[in-house]
C-alpha cells in the first residue's frame, strides 16, 4: 500500500488549465480574479462580502485589527485549535483567554466560556472566536446570544469548515462563515484544507464598515476609492490612510481556489461518505470512542478517541498510515506557558487530547486504502 496521509490536496486538469490561463494573462496579482473569487465564495458560504487574502492566518489578523483589538483588549478562544486561532489577538496586541471545550461535540463550551467572563470585572472581554472545529458548524445563534449579553465581538474561525451548518431554532440550516451571527468568518486554503491555493485565506462577513476595512488593511492601509480620499491631486492619487500590510492573494492562486471551489460540494459529499463508512465500521467497538454522525458536518478531520492512542500511532506508522493529531491543547504550548497558562487548566481538553486522533480523510482516499485503514486499526486492537 502506498503511504495514505491523513489529509491531501487533490488536482485536476481543469485546475491545472485555470492556473496556466492566468499566467498567460495580463495579471498575476491585483488583477480580476480576485473579485471573481471572492463573489463565488461568497455565495458558496451565503456571506453578502468576502476578502480574499494571503493565507488564514493573515485573515485572522487583520480581522483581529478590524474588530478593534489592540492592547488591553481581551478575547476567548478555544484551546482546541491552530495556534493561529490565539495568535492574532497577540499580534494586535490584545490578550488571549481560553474557555474549555464541550466533551461530545469538541467545540467551545458556552457555559465555560461564561464563567470565565463571570470571573472577571464586567466589560473585561470584548470578543470571542470559535472554531468550526474539525468541520463541526459551532452553533452561533447561542454563541450570539451569548455576546450579546455581554456585548462581545465574534470572530468565527471556520478554516475547517466550508460548507458546514449547524440548525438554527427556526430549523434553517446556517451555513459557516454566512455572517448572520458572526461579524467575521474567515477561512485558509492550505492544502490540507477543503480549497487549496498553495496558501490562501478568506474573511467573509455581512458588515460592510468591515469590509472596507479589510480591503484597507488587505494592502498596506492604501485606497485609491475617490469617495474615501481626503484630497484628489488627480488619476494617480492614492492615500495610505491606517498601517495596513501586504496579505493580497495573487490572481494565480484566485484561479486555482475558483477551480477548487467549483468541486467543493462534490467533495464534501465525498467526505461525508468516507465518515459514514468510518461510522460503521467502528459504531460499536469498546476500545474506540467516536462522536455521532452529523450532516451538517464539514469532516474536515474523521477524529477517534483511545486510551492507546500513541500506540496506534507508531503502529499505523509501520503500516504506512500517517495519522495526526489535532491538537496539542494551545495553552500548553511553550509560547503560552510563557504567558503563565498551565497545564491542568483546562481538564476536559487535556483528557480529550491525550487520546484523539485524526485518520486518513480526504475527497480522494479510495475504499480500498480505507479499508485497509479500517482493518489495520481492528487488527491493532484485535490482534
Ligand atoms: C489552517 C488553520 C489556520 C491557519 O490557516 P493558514 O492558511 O495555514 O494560515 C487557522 N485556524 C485553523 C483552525 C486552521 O485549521
Amino acid at each position: 500500500m502506498k503511504p495514505i496521509p491523513y489529509g491531501k490536496q487533490e488536482i485536476t486538469q481543469a485546475d491545472i488549465e485555470a492556473v496556466i490561463t492566468t499566467l498567460q494573462s495580463d495579471f498575476w496579482t491585483q488583477g480580476p480574479k480576485i473579485a471573481e473569487f471572492e463573489e463565488k465564495f461568497a455565495q458558496y458560504v451565503g456571506a453578502k462580502y468576502a476578502v480574499a487574502v494571503a493565507n488564514g492566518t493573515a485573515a485572522l489578523h487583520i480581522s483581529a485589527l478590524a474588530l478593534g483589538v489592540q492592547e488591553n483588549v481581551n478575547v476567548i478562544t478555544s484551546p482546541l485549535t491552530f495556534v493561529a486561532s490565539a495568535n492574532c489577538v497577540r499580534y494586535a496586541g490584545g490578550n488571549i483567554f481560553f474557555a474549555d471545550i464541550e466533551e461530545d461535540t469538541l467545540l467551545l463550551d458556552l457555559e465555560k466560556v461564561e464563567k470565565l467572563i463571570l470571573s472577571k470585572p464586567l466589560g473585561f472581554f470584548q470578543g470571542i472566536i470559535p472554531v468550526d472545529f474539525a468541520g463541526k458548524a459551532v452553533n452561533l445563534e447561542k454563541t450570539k446570544k451569548l455576546a450579546e449579553k455581554y456585548n462581545l465581538w465574534i470572530l468565527e474561525d471556520a478554516c475547517h469548515a466550508p460548507g458546514g451548518y449547524f440548525i438554527d431554532s427556526k430549523g434553517q440550516k446556517q451555513f459557516c462563515g454566512n455572517g448572520n451571527f458572526a461579524d467575521l468568518a474567515i477561512f485558509s486554503f492550505h492544502p490540507v484544507k477543503h480549497i487549496a491555493c498553495g496558501e490562501g485565506g478568506m474573511i467573509t462577513t455581512n458588515r460592510q464598515e468591515l469590509y472596507e476595512k479589510l480591503l484597507l488593511l488587505r494592502t498596506h492601509g492604501i485606497t485609491k476609492k475617490p469617495e474615501l480620499l481626503q484630497e484628489n491631486h488627480g488619476g494617480w492619487y492614492y492615500e495610505m490612510q491606517t498601517l495596513g500590510y501586504n496579505y493580497r492573494l495573487t490572481d494565480l492562486q484566485c484561479a486555482l481556489g475558483m477551480s477548487q471551489l467549483q468541486r467543493a460540494k462534490e467533495n464534501l459529499k465525498k467526505r461525508h461518505q468516507i465518515a459514514l463508512r468510518y461510522q460503521k465500521a467502528f459504531e460499536n467497538l469498546p476500545y474506540l470512542k467516536i462522536l455521532p454522525y452529523d450532516e451538517g458536518h464539514a469532516y474536515h478531520l474523521y477524529i477517534i478517541q483511545t486510551e492507546k492512542r500513541k500506540e496506534l500511532y507508531d503502529f499505523l506508522k509501520t503500516k504506512n498510515i500517517f495519522c495526526q493529531v489535532h491538537y496539542i491543547p494551545v495553552h500548553w504550548q511553550p509560547y503560552y506557558q510563557s504567558l503563565g497558562f498551565r497545564k491542568g487548566d483546562l481538564p476536559v481538553v487535556e483528557n480529550y487530547y491525550e487520546k484523539c486522533l485524526s485518520l486518513p480523510m480526504y475527497p480522494t482516499l479510495t475504499e480500498e486504502e480505507q479499508n485497509y485503514v479500517i482493518e489495520q486499526i481492528k487488527c491493532f486492537f484485535e490482534k
